[in-house]
């Protein structure tokens, strides 16, 4: 390729929905640099080879979204099946359901309780750690579900997922899951959409890239020396640290390692994620990817595949922001560094330290793109 227009660092959901404006309103030339050998970032999915199962290389990714704007665009890239999102949690080796719900209270209390008895028993239980401002995740998460279920369902998984005690996480990680007093278990029952990309998601990004203006190279490592230097700008959307030769120190991020095994039974589980949080079980979760794809009439095949997914601490595939204040201080002298860099615009997951969802990425990157448009001229 001559000169690209526009390069861009990594081909995830913010480095390929950018490619693909700008390639396809702008029909300017982009280049996208990618360090693995495939597209998609941490939302590549792939067939197994054994048992042809697709699975997400990186994690169970379910698409959930109430923002029409991006159900809208990405539905221009792939058609969704109607899979509805569940989690259920083995504890003491029962199952109950996530999250905590009335079925969940009431069969681990062994009650029978309606939605406000059910309410007022965990107020009473949670009053006394009612305060204005929760300084940590441990405060935030036992004053709206109690010391019980907090120890049953919460501490141990979240001590392991982060490798530290909940007493030093933030609490925003909390908001992910509140407590309902339904029967409601559906895992984003607030969102209005959801779905699993009908073709796999590595077919979004083949398609979000499919325009002869865009082209790929994989395994290449970028620097701000790169050998290739656009007519325009450059879209990174890698870690800062890295990009700053870590100046300002490490950023922490929290990694996850997956294990695969083939069971020769057609259905292993019942479901496609069952958390596990008890700290002696060294894996946080099971999942059995054959049941996000009910249309594929995944039971007529007598084996299946199960993940088993264990979080590590390796700061060179990251997965989580560790988003504790230490950190937030040093992303925060990052990118005031590299904002001052001309020519160079950045965003996504990775380079904003930050625990997005896909929606909110994609989001994230329509905004970028309107921003920068008027630069790519
Ligand atoms: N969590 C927990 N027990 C569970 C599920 C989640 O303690 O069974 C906590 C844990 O701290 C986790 C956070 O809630 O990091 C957010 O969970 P979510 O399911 O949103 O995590 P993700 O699917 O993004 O990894």
């Amino acid at each position: 390729m001559n000169k690209p227009d526009v390069l861009i660092v990594g081909s995830g959901f913010y480095g390929a929905v950018l490619a693909e404006r700008i390639a396809n309103v702008l029909g300017k030339k982009v280049l996208i640099i990618e360090k693995r050998n495939h597209i998609g970032g941490n939302c590549y999915s792939e067939v197994d080879k054994k048992t042809k199962i697709e699975y997400h290389k990186y994690g169970t990714h379910i698409f959930h979204t109430s923002n029409q704007k991006v159900w809208d665009y990405i539905n221009r890239f792939t058609e969704f099946n109607n899979y509805r999102h569940q989690v259920l949690t083995n504890y003491k080796n029962k199952i109950y359901q996530m999250p905590i719900n009335l079925e969940t209270i009431n069969s681990f209390f062994k009650k029978n309780f309606q939605p406000q008895e059910a309410e007022k028993y965990i107020n009473d239980k949670t009053k006394k750690f009612k305060k204005y401002k929760f300084k940590n995740f441990e405060d935030k998460a036992i004053s709206q579900i109690g010391k019980e279920l907090y120890n049953a369902f919460i501490k141990g998984y979240t001590q392991k997922q982060w490798g530290k005690s909940p007493k030093y996480l933030p609490e925003s990680i909390f908001n992910r899951l509140p407590i309902r007093y339904s029967y409601n278990e559906d895992y984003y029952q607030q969102t209005q959409y959801q779905g699993i990309p009908k073709n796999g998601y590595k077919n979004i990004f083949i398609n979000l890239l499919k325009n002869q203006k865009i082209k790929v190279l994989f395994k290449q490592k970028y620097n701000l020396n790169y050998k290739i230097k656009p007519k325009y700008l450059t879209i990174y959307t890698g870690p800062l640290d890295s990009l700053m030769r870590y100046k300002f120190g490490k950023l922490e991020w929290r990694s996850l390692l997956f294990k695969k095994e083939i069971k020769n039974v057609k259905d292993f589980q019942g479901t496609s994620v069952i958390n596990y949080p008890d700290i002696k079980n060294k894996f946080t979760r099971i999942h059995e990817p054959k049941h996000l794809h009910p249309e594929r009439k995944p039971f007529e095949s007598k084996q299946t595949l199960i993940i088993k997914e264990y979080s590590i601490k390796n700061d060179n595939e990251p997965y989580y922001p560790i988003n504790d204040e230490k950190n937030r201080i040093k992303h925060r002298k990052y990118k005031s560094e590299v904002s001052k860099i001309k020519k160079f615009e950045f965003g996504g997951r990775l380079a904003d330290y930050a625990y997005y969802d896909m929606d909110m990425t994609i989001s994230a990157a329509l905004k970028k793109f309107e921003q920068i448009k008027k630069k790519i001229k």
